[in-house]
């Protein structure tokens, strides 16, 4: 038996275009085998790991004009998909024409690159496609002292259900079973495996499960991201001269995205989903765990396999029977820190997991060998009866009657195969027939693509529009028609088109008048969602800057027209004095407050970002990273914040409060935190360095928004802003509004001269400790209610006082104690001078 260890690759991609426009610095440098990483906070803090394979994909590539990433001069440190096979790919190959198991498992955040190295995109093959062709290659290399069997299957763990991206029937609704028997160990019950003779086939297979994919991510509105897909390759390798048989599984998994599973997004789904995940994301990380340990020698008693659907599954690829690789792919960014860090020590625990793997034999071949050797001595047998002379007819008919039965068993045995393998090429034929049809309609129809927010699922749907009329538009039932949901474009679209010669005008005006201010038409709201996520009214805005102190004004349309007169008037008179005296320069001079191209500078919206509060109605805390979009949709920072489930004093709950169901929460208090951490790359700061940013907010019912103090000058500025809220008695209205709203992040940017934005409590009820009370009563609650709400507020309050008084009278007793204790003293004093010849009726003895 063999001691294998777990090889650990890690893989470094270059920034995307997000990092770059935020302005990321690179925080991982690599020296050999070694990888060093940065904490961008406090740059002496530097942590070293060691792996058997690192790769720089960083820098140093070109792009061929097939779109193929090769390093820049021959030899140069950039890894290409090339070099990663060659490292990886083939020692799995290798190890399966062994007859051992391999496994290859992609680990990292999402958008890190796993789905880049593990199916790679266009000209760029990944390690699945590019080890296929290999494998297919090396069979027909072999085909004189072997014959190979090839069985691909394709899976998606999502929600802790096994969903066959292969299958052709319905979608099972509660995914598939697993299940496990003594041999085989565990096993999906029902998954379609199917044969394939070449490359193609299976890259055939590969696209229709990807499609899968993109519907039943669509159809489940799922985040691929939180998904596992397993793709399985079954390599049966019969060597007739040996008679013996080599077996081998091939599992290759692209893990769900490894950042902290969040709870994000609008169905009541999500939460279930996030912890769903969690469980085998979190069973894996807790495996390989207990492996190491045990790899070191540690006690370790038990090694959670059953817990998660993906750990049973990885069983043999864990600590079992089985050859494993795992990538862990990292951004190279400083705003990805903390997910790095924590890819690297995850990775740095499995690097110790020690496999026993083992030649694999089948029993059906050891079987068909059985069969033969056992036929081999019937025949034998058969023959010495002739010689002998003898006929004993009753055995020489049972002997041919089991050689006849042993033949037939043979040949079910290996027929299976070929039926198989017709029954599949069948299929492929058809599904290749549909393909082909697709192709040439993408030639002669235009069509329509999806966008998925995961490269690897986008464009995999096409819609066509063939001859004839098609109606674009808002939801329509008519047979040819294409609806589109949710967006009021058309109408915004038409006062794009009216206003656009009007911005060229008031932009040669001010060219002219040398104003130096800019005019630009934009779509506000775009991009941006309210507190349900659902789209915003569009609008058109004009931007107005200054071009030198890049001062930004935002004018409404109306606003802008009513400008757009005043400032020709102001040409116009301009135009007069010039051809009255036309010597002198001559802009007319406008009072500030009079000149239309001028306005005192305000807090402009930067954009949103959205804090999912369904986190909350569990009693569990949240921790996000959340993008802020601008109104077109660009990014302008990255804010972190959290949502803290607390006491009334302030003290986070522990995981013992969690709530199964929230309505739990009724008519009891809740308390909890709001917790502006950081807004990192800040594009609006970074464009002009005097420039500013708040964060405004609105919980529930509060009628007007809280800020964050003022942060200028700095990109990326700390906030930490906590912000205590409290429901005195929780009401339904707030449990449906945390389980399906986002609480809405407004960053605002601030310009040199331009007043800071003030909460206003004037209408917010706020305890003395500051708690900001929300769920009040509306006035359409019953007066009764809302009488017990003010007496529960007031019974608080009081509670809270009386606390807070019985603290003063504990100190005012003390101080009495010492009070008393000085009189006493004195008093003792007094007693004994008396005894020193005093009048003791005179308490105050006279001098003299
Ligand atoms: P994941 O599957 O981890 O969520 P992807 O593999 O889809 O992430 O990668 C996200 C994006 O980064 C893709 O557009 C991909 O093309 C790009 N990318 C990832 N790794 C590399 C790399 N090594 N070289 C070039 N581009 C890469
Ligand atoms: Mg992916």
């Amino acid at each position: 038996m063999n001691k294998d260890c777990v090889r650990v690759a890690v893989r470094v991609r270059p920034f995307n275009k997000r990092e770059r426009d935020a302005g990321s610095r690179c925080i991982i440098s690599m020296v050999q085998s070694s990888i060093t990483l940065q904490d961008p906070r406090d740059p002496q803090n530097r942590r070293s790991f060691c792996f058997d394979y690192t790769y720089w994909s960083h820098s140093g590539f070109i792009r061929d004009i097939s779109g193929k990433y090769l390093p820049e001069d021959a030899g140069g440190r950039y890894a290409d998909q090339e070099t990663v096979f060659q490292d990886l790919g083939e020692g799995i190959l290798e190890n399966s024409l062994q007859g051992y198991n391999a496994t290859l498992l992609a680990y990292g955040q999402t958008g890190s690159g796993k789905s880049y190295s593990m199916m790679g995109y266009g000209a760029n093959k990944g390690l699945v496609p590019k080890l296929c062709e290999q494998l297919f290659s090396s069979i027909r290399e072999n085909q004189d002292s072997r014959r190979c069997q090839v069985f691909f299957s394709m899976l998606e763990i999502y929600n802790e259900q096994v969903i066959d991206l292969l299958s052709r029937g319905p979608r099972v609704a509660a995914g598939l079973r697993v299940r496990e028997e003594q041999h085989r160990g565990f096993y999906v019950e029902g998954l379609r495996t199917v044969p394939c003779e070449t490359a193609q086939q299976v890259e055939q297979l590969m696209e229709q499960g990807t499609r899968t994919r993109t519907t039943a991510a669509t159809y489940m509105n799922a985040n691929s991201s939180r998904s596992h897909m397993l793709i399985s390759l079954q390599l049966k390798q019969i060597f007739s001269k040996e008679s013996t048989t080599k077996h081998s599984n091939i599992n290759l998994v692209d893990l769900a995205g490894s950042e902290r599973q969040r709870a994000s997004g609008s169905e009541a789904d999500r939460l279930r989903e996030g912890m769903a995940i969690n469980l085998s994301l979190t069973t894996l990380g807790n495996v390989i765990s207990a492996l190491a340990d045990v790899a070191v020698g540690k006690k370790v008693v038990h090694i959670p396999y059953r817990e998660s659907i993906l750990t049973k599954l990885l069983q043999s690829a864990l600590g079992g029977n089985s050859r494993t690789v795992m990538i862990a792919t990292l951004s190279p960014a400083d705003i990805c820190f903390e997910e790095t860090l924590s890819t690297l020590r995850y990775a740095e625990r499995a690097k110790r997991i020690q496999n026993r793997a083992v030649v694999n034999e089948s029993p059906t071949e050891r079987l068909v060998r059985e069969l033969k050797a056992e036929n081999a001595r019937l025949v034998q047998r058969l023959s010495r009866l002739g010689q002998d002379g003898r006929r004993p007819c009753d055995e020489t008919k049972e002997l041919r009657q089991l050689l006849t039965h042993n033949e037939l068993q043979i040949k079910a045995i290996q027929t299976l195969w070929e039926q198989h393998l017709q029954e599949a090429l069948k299929d492929l034929e058809e599904q290749y027939a549909h393909i082909t049809k697709e192709r040439r309609m993408m030639q002669m129809h235009p069509y329509i693509l999806n966008i998925n927010e995961d490269a690897q699922l986008s464009g995999v749907v096409k819609l066509f529009i063939q001859e004839g009329e098609w109606a674009v538009g808002l939801s329509d039932s008519t047979p040819k028609s294409i609806s589109i949901k949710g967006l009021g474009l058309l109408a915004v679209f038409y006062d794009y088109i009216k206003l656009m010669p009007m911005v060229t005008e008031a932009n040669q005006m001010s060219q002219e008048l040398h104003k130096g201010v800019d005019f630009k038409l934009e779509i506000k709201n775009l991009a941006l969602s309210d507190s349900k996520g659902h789209d915003l009214k569009k609008d058109i805005v004009v931007r107005v800057t200054t071009v030198e102190s890049k001062q930004v004004w935002m004018w409404s349309k109306a606003k802008f027209v009513n400008r757009k007169f005043l400032m020709e008037e102001m040409y116009q008179q301009h135009q007069a004095a010039q051809s009255e005296e036309n010597s002198c320069v001559s802009v007319v001079k406008f009072e500030r407050d009079q000149d239309p191209f001028w306005d005192p500078v305000e807090p402009l919206l930067l954009g949103t970002a959205h804090l999912w509060l369904q986190t909350l109605a569990f009693c569990i805390p949240l921790e996000e990273q959340l993008q802020v979009l601008g109104s077109e949709g660009t990014e302008e920072a990255i804010l972190q914040a959290q949502l803290v489930p607390c006491s009334s004093t302030g003290l986070a709950l522990s995981e013992d409060d969690i709530l199964i169901d929230p309505s739990e929460l009724l008519r009891r208090r809740l308390d909890f935190q709001l917790v502006l951490e950081q807004c990192c790359g800040l594009r609006w700061v970074r464009e002009a360095h005097n420039r500013g940013v708040q964060v405004g907010f609105k919980m529930f019912d509060c009628s007007q928004p809280l800020y964050t103090p003022a942060a200028w000058h700095n990109i990326n500025p700390l906030l930490d802003h906590r912000v205590h809220f409290a429901s005195l008695q929780t009401s339904q209205s707030l449990l449906d509004y945390l389980q399906s709203s986002a609480v809405v992040l407004e960053l605002w940017g601030l310009q040199d001269g331009c007043a800071e934005l003030k909460s206003s409590l004037d209408d917010m009820r706020l305890t003395s400790d500051s708690i900001v009370i929300i769920d009040n009563p509306g006035p359409a609650d019953t007066a009764e209610e809302s009488d017990l709400l003010g007496l529960r507020f007031f019974v608080d309050e009081q509670g809270r006082l009386l606390r807070d008084f019985s603290g003063q009278l504990e100190e005012c007793v003390s101080k009495l104690k010492q009070d008393v204790a000085v009189i006493l003293t004195r008093s003792v004093a007094v007693m004994s001078s008396t005894s020193c010849g005093r009048d003791p009726t005179n308490p105050t003895p006279v001098e003299n």
